[in-house]
């Protein structure tokens, strides 16, 4: 019997339910970058057999990618419509990872914008008042699809860690080694949400209470949270992200904007972002800060 868990209405649940575990970023990541055959990905992400095309059966089932079997001997995969519109999540991810990270795969890589010819840095904007987003200056409001999602908290799918030096050419390896897990990656969206405390985390989600408090020393020790006592005896603590894990809101918004779109019910947008800024409801956009134009996957290359 599976067990279910209900949780708050999330497009960013529901899109980490999809697509946000390890192997599923991975995969995805790489195909993003042109790897499409199972070999290639087999070395790309350190996978074992079972593993990637249990993964690549999954992302076929949820429409994210697509198998061409034009070459029987080699079949290779693709994006599709839907996982083609992550590539905002993907430039963002990359983002987070260069600022507090330096690999030398990715510190060799530039991003060239086809459109103006330049190497150039995304930014994220508002798509009202086209001035950058600060997680500070973003409100979360109930929407019209608010109320509770019936989430699946085990899964047939096998599930396995992957160790630190196994990621190989990943471009956003720290990222995916921190928010591949989705009980993280959820705690991480709840503190976007105003959530600071213990057992407030675990009203909202409501998992073993061992995993909560191993998913939050974790978020600590990687310095996505900091520890800020609220309570002297008996001593307690509150979690508050810090400038680091600030910094992931550009990956948590493009995910839930990502979500609203392809993982949504009929009732339409669990939750609203607004943009104080300028009083509207916010929706993002991700640009070259060279040219000011929106990234497309086809207009940007990579030059090593
Ligand atoms: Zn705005
Ligand atoms: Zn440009």
């Amino acid at each position: 019997m599976k067990n279910v868990l209900s949780t708050k209405a999330s497009s960013i649940n529901r899109a980490l339910d999809e697509i946000g575990d390890k192997w599923c970023l991975l995969i995805i990541q790489e195909v993003l970058w042109g790897i499409n055959t199972f070999t290639e990905m087999l070395s790309a992400t350190g996978a074992s057999r079972g593993v990637l095309s249990d993964r690549l059966n999954w992302l076929q089932s949820v429409d994210c990618l697509r198998k061409n079997r034009a070459n029987p001997n080699r079949p290779t995969y693709h994006m599709t419509k839907k996982s083609i519109e992550l590539y905002h999540n993907g430039l963002m991810a990359m983002n987070w990872e260069r600022k507090y990270f330096s690999t030398p795969e990715l510190d060799a890589v530039a991003l060239i914008h086809n459109r103006c010819g330049k190497a150039f840095w995304p930014i994220m904007q508002c798509d009202y008042c086209n001035q950058d987003v600060y997680c500070q200056d973003v409100s979360f409001i109930p929407g019209p699809g608010a109320g509770k999602d019936q989430r699946v908290t085990k899964t047939r799918r096998r599930s396995s860690s992957i160790q630190r030096g196994d990621l190989g050419k990943t471009l956003y390896r720290n990222l995916i080694n921190l928010l591949g897990d989705r009980w993280t990656a959820n705690l991480v969206a709840l503190a976007f949400h105003g959530l600071k405390r213990f057992d407030d985390f675990h009203k909202e989600l409501p998992v073993a209470t061992n995993i909560l408090a191993d998913r939050l020393k974790l978020l600590v020790n990687e310095g996505i949270f900091c520890q800020l006592p609220y309570h002297q005896s008996p001593l307690r603590y509150e979690y508050h992200l810090t400038d680091k894990g600030q910094d992931l809101f550009p990956y948590f918004s493009t995910l839930l904007e990502w979500g609203d779109k392809w993982c949504q019910t009929s009732k339409g947008e669990p939750m609203l972002m607004h943009h104080r800024s300028c009083e509207q409801s916010l929706k993002t956009q991700v640009r070259c800060d060279q040219c000011g134009e929106t990234l497309v996957a086809t207009e940007v290359h990579f030059k090593l």
